[in-house]
C-alpha cells in the first residue's frame, strides 16, 4: 500500500512539474488495478496478492518509463552495453552523481514519511479513490498529443533545393570550416559568458540556425551535405546524389579539400563516417601534437590552437591555389578534463575551455592576417552542451533535440589582404530560421561575388518559405515546432508529444 501511495503522488507531483506527461487513463487503470482489494475468502489470496503485486510493479514501471521523455529501454541499454560508444565508467559515475541534488531529496523524505504515516490510518482505504480524481482531472485537462503528419512539406522542400557552386577565375579564398562541439547560444547564457565582443569581429553572424541534431556524427555530415537541403537522418547514412557533397562540390572549382580534428576521431567511427557518408579526405595526422585534454572516453584532445597552426604549416607547404578545411573540435565537450586541472565540476570546466577555444580562435586569426592569405573562415557550431538541464531532460543529456541544444552560432569572416584591418563593425545578421543550406548559399554567393573589399561582401536574403521554422532529429526521435508549439515524437511511436512551454528558451542569443 505505502508503496502505490508514492508512487502515485510521484507520477503526479511530476505531472504537475511537467518532469512526465502522465497518460491519465493507464493510470486510472493501474489505479483500479492495484488498489481493488482481494476478497478476503478468495482461494490462495497470498499468493494471488503477490502475483497481483508484481504485474502492477512491472505495469507501473513500463508506464512511468513510457511517460517519461526517457530515449526508449534498448537505446540507452545498446548504448551502454556497446564498447565503442560507451563513456568510461568514471564519466558515468560523476555523471550520475551530479543528477543526484537536494531537490530530490526535499520531495522524497516528506513524501516517504507522509505516505507512511497515512498507509497505517484508516484513512488508506479512501487512497484508491483520491488518486482516480486526480487522474480524471488530468484526463480532463490533458495537454495536446497528436498524431499524424507534422512535417507538412517539409522534407519535399528541402529535397529540391540544391547549390551549385560556379567557378570564378578571380576567385582565391580559401575556406576554413571550424565546427567546434558542444558550442551553443545556451551553453554561454549558462555559464554567463558574453562572446558579443567575439562575434562582433565576423561579417556576418546567422542568429537563428538549426544544427538539426543533437550528436556529431551526424551534425558533421550535414556540414558535409551542406548543398543539399535538410534530409532526415536515415538518409545521412547511406550514400546521397552527388550534388549533395559540400567538398565534392568545392573540388569541381579547384578546392584542395583537408580534414583536421583536434581528438583522435575513433569514438563512435567519426574519422570513417565522415570518409564514407561525407566524402571527407582522411584527416591529417597530428598526433604528435601536445595533450592537453582527455575526454569523456579516454580519447586525446590537442589545444585548437595547435591544431590549426598545424593545418597552417601544412597548407603554407601546398602549391594549391585554393584549399578548403573541415576542422572539428571537442574541446568543449562534456566530460574532457584539462591534464594540468582534472577535476573541475562541469560549469568551470565548459567556462575554462570555453575560453580557451576563443583566445586560441584570436589567436589564429592574428596568424591567418599575417599569412595574407585571401581566407574566408566559418564557425558554426555542431550543437549545444545542454549545460542547463530542464525538467523533461536532465543537464548535459542530448537525447531530445531541443532548441537549446540545436540553436549554434554560425559566424563568417573574411581575411586577406584588404579586409585585415577591417575588424569590428557591425556584423551582417541573418536573423531567419537557418539550417546547413544557408552556409553553402552564401559561400557560393561569396565564392561568385569573390569580393575584394568589405563594401563589396554579398548581402543575404533567404526567401521565407525557403526555411522551416524548426525540425531536429537524433537516432530515436524529432523535434518540430509548428503553430501550436513544440512537439516531440519518438521514431517507433506515431503520437506526438507536445513540449511543455516552459522548457522553450526566450532569446537564445546575444543579437536578438
Ligand atoms: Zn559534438
Amino acid at each position: 500500500m505505502m508503496f502505490w501511495i508514492i508512487y502515485f503522488i510521484t507520477v503526479v507531483y511530476w505531472h504537475v512539474f511537467e518532469v512526465i506527461s502522465a497518460h491519465a487513463f493507464l493510470n486510472l487503470f493501474l489505479c483500479l488495478f492495484v488498489f481493488f482489494p482481494i476478497p478476503e475468502n478468495i482461494y490462495k489470496k497470498h499468493l494471488i496478492t503477490i502475483i497481483k503485486n508484481s504485474l502492477g510493479v512491472i505495469l507501473g514501471a513500463v508506464l512511468l518509463w513510457h511517460e517519461s521523455y526517457l530515449p526508449p529501454v534498448l537505446t540507452l541499454w545498446n548504448f551502454l552495453i556497446d564498447p565503442e560508444l560507451r563513456p568510461s565508467s568514471t564519466f558515468l559515475w560523476r555523471f550520475f552523481l551530479s543528477e543526484i541534488n537536494i531537490k530530490i531529496f526535499i520531495f522524497a523524505v516528506p513524501t516517504i514519511i507522509f505516505s507512511y504515516i497515512l498507509s497505517r490510518t484508516k484513512f488508506k482505504k479512501y487512497f484508491g479513490a483520491f488518486f482516480l480524481i486526480c487522474f480524471l482531472i488530468i484526463g480532463f485537462t490533458e495537454k495536446t498529443s497528436v498524431t499524424g503528419d507534422l512535417f507538412g512539406n517539409f522534407y519535399e522542400n528541402e529535397s529540391k533545393k540544391v547549390v551549385k557552386f560556379i567557378d570564378n577565375p578571380n576567385n582565391d579564398f580559401d575556406i576554413v570550416i571550424l565546427q567546434l562541439c558542444s558550442f551553443a547560444w545556451a551553453d554561454f547564457n549558462e555559464v554567463d559568458y558574453n562572446l558579443r565582443q567575439f562575434f562582433n569581429k565576423f561579417d556576418y553572424i546567422f542568429t537563428d540556425f538549426n544544427s538539426a541534431t543533437s550528436y556529431s556524427n551526424p551534425a558533421v555530415i550535414r556540414l558535409l551535405r551542406s548543398t543539399c537541403g535538410q534530409s532526415t537522418e536515415t538518409k545521412l547514412f547511406a550514400e546521397a546524389n552527388k550534388s549533395c557533397y559540400l567538398l565534392e562540390g568545392l573540388r569541381g572549382v579547384g578546392y584542395t579539400p583537408y580534414t583536421l580534428l583536434n581528438h583522435d576521431g575513433i569514438y563512435a567511427g567519426f574519422n570513417q563516417e565522415i570518409i564514407k557518408y561525407g566524402k571527407a579526405p582522411q584527416p591529417l595526422n597530428n598526433s604528435e601534437l601536445k595533450l592537453i585534454q582527455t575526454n569523456f572516453d579516454g580519447a586525446p584532445t590537442y589545444s585548437d590552437k595547435d591544431s590549426l597552426l598545424f593545418w597552417l604549416d601544412s597548407r603554407k607547404k601546398d602549391p594549391s591555389l585554393k584549399t578548403v578545411l573541415v576542422y572539428n573540435s571537442t574541446t568543449l565537450h562534456t566530460g574532457s578534463r584539462y591534464i594540468e586541472s582534472p577535476y573541475l565540476a562541469s560549469h568551470e570546466q565548459y567556462s575554462l575551455a570555453l575560453k580557451n577555444i576563443i583566445s586560441d580562435l584570436d589567436s589564429f586569426f592574428v596568424d591567418l592576417k599575417k599569412s595574407n592569405k585571401n581566407t574566408i573562415v566559418i564557425i558554426v557550431g555542431e550543437h549545444g552542451a545542454a549545460l542547463k538541464g530542464s525538467t523533461i531532460q536532465p543537464g548535459t543529456v542530448r537525447e531530445i533535440p531541443l532548441p537549446s541544444i540545436t540553436k549554434t552560432p554560425v559566424a563568417i569572416k573574411l581575411f586577406g589582404p584588404n579586409f585585415n584591418n577591417e575588424d569590428g563593425g557591425e556584423p551582417i545578421l541573418v536573423n531567419q530560421p537557418t539550417s546547413y543550406f544557408a552556409i553553402a548559399e552564401l559561400l557560393e554567393k561569396i565564392i561568385e561575388v569573390s569580393p575584394t573589399d568589405k563594401a563589396q561582401l554579398p548581402s543575404i536574403e533567404f526567401s521565407p518559405e525557403a526555411y522551416p521554422e524548426f525540425v531536429s532529429e537524433n537516432e530515436t526521435g524529432f523535434v518540430v515546432k509548428t503553430k501550436l508549439g513544440l512537439f516531440y515524437r519518438l521514431k517507433k511511436y506515431k503520437t506526438w508529444d507536445i513540449i511543455p512551454s516552459s522548457i522553450e528558451p526566450r532569446s537564445q542569443n546575444y543579437f536578438k
